[in-house]
């Protein structure tokens, strides 16, 4: 068994405020390194309880931001780990060759999606840019929108924690996938959170249920050619994504973009995405 794991920041117990995912001019390192060593305990949780359950391999993707946050001396020995630069971003490493195949996914520290009322930092891949995805007219987070790229090389969600927030929204668009709350959302920059010792033994748990309930687990597959459309910030946005051949001007806020399977919708989503947060502001 070989499972992949996604771990973002914004969702790990213990994180309630977006000043404690990054560093900058105006934001200070300290929180944000307190936050590194979070992500590394919750998706050591993970490993631990796959490795334990009988996984031969476990490959983590560092997911947030610039994907270099967590640090390989933390990491439960046997994983390996994805980290620098990612073309594939959230999904990187999964469908390339034999090695980019998988039994499972679990999604750790993952966050509600742009607009959630209560969702701690919810946001959809870019709080700057993106608004809105919907796929086929339904709206999808970031957890749904990596595992339609997932679920095109037949790796399932088993697994996902994260805020209550999060945990509805998932029990909507994945419902058979496990979910792990270590967080309740008071507002998105509110939380009333786990410890972290609680919150890992909670994904510990899950993951032993999500490999015990892994003949139930599916692929989130939408009925193709999917259909995608995304509402940014800004016109100026709109203007830079829909330069791309094939898209379309919906709205002055909205573009629109049609893909013949799962593993093209998430590589056009991800260039429209970056694309829209060209514009210097
Ligand atoms: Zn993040």
């Amino acid at each position: 068994m070989r499972i992949y794991v996604s771990v973002d920041m914004e969702g790990l117990a213990g994180v309630g405020h977006a000043h404690q995912t990054h560093y900058g001019p105006t934001v200070d390192r300290a929180d944000y390194d307190r936050s590194r060593a979070l992500m590394a305990g919750e998706a050591n949780a993970a490993i631990e309880a796959a490795f334990e359950r009988g996984a031969r391999e476990v490959v983590v993707n560092d997911s947030h931001w610039q994907m270099r946050n967590l640090r390989a001396e933390d990491l439960h020995e046997g994983a390996r780990l994805l980290i620098g630069d990612k073309p594939l971003s959230m999904t990187q490493g999964v469908g390339d060759g034999p090695d980019g195949a998988f039994d499972g996914a679990a999604f750790i520290g993952y966050h509600a999606g742009a607009g959630n009322p209560t969702g701690v930092i919810s946001h959809t891949y870019s709080s700057a840019t993106v608004m809105e995805v919907r796929v086929n007219g339904v709206v999808h987070n970031e957890a749904s929108l990596n595992a339609i790229r997932l679920g095109h090389f037949g790796v399932p969600v088993m697994l996902v924690a994260g805020d209550d927030a999060l945990a509805a929204e998932i029990e909507t668009v994945l419902p058979w996938a496990e979910r792990v709350i270590v967080k309740r959302g008071l507002g998105y920059s509110l939380t009333d959170s786990l410890s972290p010792h609680d919150a890992a033994a909670a994904i510990r748990n899950g993951m032993g249920r999500a490999i015990e309930r892994m003949g139930e687990m599916e692929l989130h597959q939408p009925s193709l050619p999917l259909r995608g459309e995304m509402d940014v910030r800004l016109p100026v946005m709109a203007d830079f994504a829909a330069v791309l051949p094939g898209v379309e001007r919906i709205g002055p806020r909205t573009i629109g973009f049609e893909a013949p399977d799962g593993d093209s919708f998430y590589r056009l989503f991800v260039c429209l995405m970056r694309l829209a947060g060209v514009p210097a502001l």
